[in-house]
């Protein structure tokens, strides 16, 4: 049997037979934009239950029905990595969420730093951009894009267990430091904003044990462009890229 063409975020919980209600805007979307018919396929995922192979069995304007036959894809969760970064401008910003998605991230914290030049986010739309990275590079777990939050209170209750990556210019070696750590275990990576850390923030971050600075190279990269950069090291060093 052919994989459905077309992947759709829902929120119900999915299982052999489940019938799925299709809201107005998945309806617009399956029914308008992709023309599917009664009949058709769609694969459907919730980032619980894996995909699921379903058939649209009604198809309207304002709504339809799909029901679930089987497993197409089991649940494949990201490794437990946080990407923490300071928001830019809108569109670049999307731009981090949606490679955090396709590049492997188990959540997406916004950080407000003292050059974050971002006073606030749209949590909502953020999230929802992280749906549709997800429908677009075949993952089964959409992250949770959190709130925006100071820095300073985030690393005031930082995990003992979970270590940074804290994407650091000012460090000079970057494969040795990360070859260096034992693979496996919690993860976050520290993205800055356009106008770098403050001098404070660097001194807190160098203070803890969890942190492992590590350098991008000997240029200085956009802030998306550092994540991107960063998400890869720890993926290709130790995620599950290898
Ligand atoms: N402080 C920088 C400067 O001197 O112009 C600007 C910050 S840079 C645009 C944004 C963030 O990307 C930095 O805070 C850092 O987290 C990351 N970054 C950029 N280039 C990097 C590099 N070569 N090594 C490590 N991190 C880098």
């Amino acid at each position: 049997m052919s994989e459905p063409k077309v992947r759709l975020y829902v929120e119900q919980s999915l299982g052999a037979g489940q019938a799925i209600a299709l809201g107005p805007e998945q309806s617009h979307y399956l029914f308008s934009v992709m023309r599917l018919a009664v009949g058709a396929e769609v694969a459907l995922f919730n980032g619980r239950d894996g995909e699921w192979r379903a058939q649209v069995e009604a198809a309207g304007k304002r709504g339809g029905i799909a029901r679930c036959a089987d497993q197409s894809r089991p649940q494949r969760l990201p490794p437990d990595l946080w990407l923490l970064f300071a928001p830019i401008k809108k569109a670049r910003t999307d731009f981090i969420v949606e490679k955090a998605v396709e590049m492997g991230s188990a959540r997406i914290q916004p950080v407000q730093t003292r050059h974050t030049n971002s006073e606030r986010i749209r949590q909502d739309r953020l999230q929802a951009h992280a749906v549709e990275a997800a429908e677009q590079c075949e993952a089964t777990f959409v992250p949770p894009v959190a709130d925006l939050i100071a820095l300073d209170r985030l690393l005031a209750n930082w995990p003992q267990d979970r270590r940074i990556l804290w994407a650091d210019e000012t460090q000079t070696s970057a494969r040795t430091t990360l070859q260096a750590q034992e693979r496996g275990g919690k993860w976050a990576i520290l993205i800055g904003p356009e106008g770098g850390f403050s001098q404070d923030e660097q001194t807190r971050l160098r203070a803890m044990v969890q942190v492992v600075p590590v350098s991008l190279g000997p240029r200085i990269l956009r802030a998306d462009t550092a994540a991107v950069a960063a998400l890869t090291l720890w993926q290709a060093t130790l995620g599950d890229w290898v």
